[in-house]
């Protein structure tokens, strides 16, 4: 039976990611008062850079924030609710003086920016996700929040807001292209890596420890009967806890193969482009600035479907990723008892060691045939650099928050499944109910219950290592296929 913590017991957190960091810091807000989260990521040094080694999804240039979620109003309503947070998050870092914030962050960082979203559908009529999103922002009262292209009424309202310069950021009508869609003006993106660090100052504040970098792995849990009771870490420390909390993000399935039924560690393509220095190419940083160019999807690109981007980030980076296929990599994984499973694991640029990044050659192609039909301007750039961006897909979609059946000591919290930093700075709370209340849950922690499904289709789940999307099985873009010449071709 899951016991829940008392409001002193110790409590510790595996991942400092978005999962992690946000059930640190509710936990401390209802009054934990010996919360300690570890990650073998010296974040308080390297601010979440990837440039510096951060590889875990929730470190990253931008990740979108929408409401948008079809007909799952549950998400939708957590979006909206986390809305409140990021807004007074940015307010926060603006009042605060240079000293006061932590490294990575400077007052006059917006880390949330409503720059508004585009949804293009790519055969001339809304998707029935579509549909069914406008429904559910309708039946909440936030239905003009929302433009649908072309829709009279829509049109009006949106010059009288000035928003319409957002309607065809790629140019499609000028180049005789046809062009659906909706613009959502409520989204735009978060930068994830500063949200983190952001997270983590006030996690701190809280009274949240940390424990970082080497002595910050864990290596194994300490068990007690077969119940949880700690971790040891890389240093040969044993940590002792009445309540460990997995938020290990792609790390997850290895440390607990249990999971592997329900959770698969994928990975999403993303590629860079960088516009030339801003006194060479003005009219391309004006063009591309959030004050002008939405995020956008391009196909439907929720729930790690399709493709989409951003625009330029403050140093000139076009991200555009691609999550068409998303890509597995099995490995041998030794459990706890000794026996061996087959889970796919990460394999970023910095592990399991420091390698050239790369993306597939059916990524790169995808991304490039879109950069040809909506951005030709940045074909002569060409992609200046790449990442796979691992995470955890569930085999609904919907994350995996829950105690762990017989025991009474471990709660997982992962699978983000593509689409879980945007609640940072909420999803912590329902965490804390479904620590609190272990057999009474509410309609989130049902729907994110530990659960089990082998029939029929699972996500791509049932595909396993014997399926089409094992990055083993790819051909790798080469820096030639960067380039948009004809010879690079699949
Ligand atoms: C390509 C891509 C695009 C995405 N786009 C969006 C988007 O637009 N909007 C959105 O809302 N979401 C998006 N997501 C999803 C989002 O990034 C994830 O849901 C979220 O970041 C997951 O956070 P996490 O904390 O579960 O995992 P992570 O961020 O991976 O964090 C896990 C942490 O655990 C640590 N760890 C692992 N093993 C150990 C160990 N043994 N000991 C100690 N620490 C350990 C890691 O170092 C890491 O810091 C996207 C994801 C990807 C990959």
């Amino acid at each position: 039976m899951a016991v829940p913590p008392s409001k002193i017991s110790p409590i510790i957190i595996v991942g400092a990611g978005a999962f992690g960091l946000s059930t640190a810091l509710h936990l401390a807000h209802a009054g934990y008062s010996n919360v300690t989260v570890v990650d073998y990521q010296p974040y308080d040094e390297i601010a979440y850079s990837t440039a510096l080694g951060a590889d875990a999804a929730s470190a990253d240039m931008n990740k979108v924030l929408r409401l948008s979620y079809g007909s799952e109003i549950l998400y939708q309503r957590l979006a909206f609710d986390s809305l409140e947070y990021w807004n007074a998050w940015n307010e926060q870092i603006s009042q605060s003086a240079p000293e006061q914030l932590p490294k990575g962050l400077k007052p006059t960082d917006k880390i949330w920016n409503n720059c508004g979203y585009l949804r293009m559908s790519l055969d001339e009529k809304l998707s029935e996700h579509e549909e069914a999103t406008l429904l559910n922002l309708t039946a909440e009262g936030l239905r003009d929040t929302q433009y649908i292209l072309g829709n009279q009424n829509d049109d009006a309202r949106a010059r009288s807001k000035g928003l319409t310069r957002k309607f065809d950021p790629m140019l499609r009508k000028a180049r005789g292209k046809s062009l659906t869609g909706v613009f959502d003006s409520t989204a735009g993106f978060v930068e994830a890596s500063k949200c983190c660090t952001w997270a983590m100052h006030l996690a701190k504040q809280a009274g949240v420890k940390f424990v970082l970098g080497h002595q910050g792995r864990m290596t194994s849990f300490l068990k007690k009967n077969g119940r949880t009771c700690g971790i040891m870490t890389a240093d040969g420390q044993r940590h002792k806890a009445d309540l460990v909390v997995l938020a290990a993000g792609a790390w997850t399935p290895s440390i607990l193969p249990s999971l592997a039924p329900l959770l698969e560690t994928t990975a999403g393509s993303v590629a860079y482009f960088q516009l030339p220095p801003q006194e060479q190419a003005p009219e391309l940083w004006e063009r591309f600035s959030p004050a002008n160019f939405p995020v956008y999807a391009w196909g439907g690109w929720s729930k790690g479907a399709g493709l989409g981007g951003f625009p330029r980030t403050e140093t000139g980076i076009l991200k555009i990723g691609f999550r068409g296929t998303k890509y597995t990599n099995y490995e041998t994984v030794v459990d706890e008892k000794g026996d061996e499973h087959r889970i796919s694991v990460p394999k970023t640029a910095w592990w399991p060691r420091a390698a050239t990044p790369q993306i597939t050659k059916q990524a790169a192609v995808e991304i490039k045939d879109f950069v040809k039909e909506n951005l030709p301007e940045l074909a002569d750039l060409g992609i200046a650099g790449c990442r796979n961006c691992w995470y955890t897909d569930s085999l609904d979609n919907n994350f995996v928050i829950d105690w762990v059946p017989d025991d009474a000591g471990l709660v997982i919290c992962s699978g983000g499944s593509g689409h879980g930093f945007k609640f940072l700075p909420i999803l912590g709370r329902e965490v804390v109910k479904i620590i609190e209340n272990p057999t009474q849950k509410n309609e989130y922690g049902k729907m994110w219950a530990w659960r089990t499904q082998t029939n029929g289709p699972r996500n791509g789940l049932e595909d396993g290592e014997g399926g089409s999307r094992v990055l083993s099985k790819q051909k790798m873009a080469t820096k030639e296929d960067w380039k948009f010449s004809e010879t690079a071709k699949l």
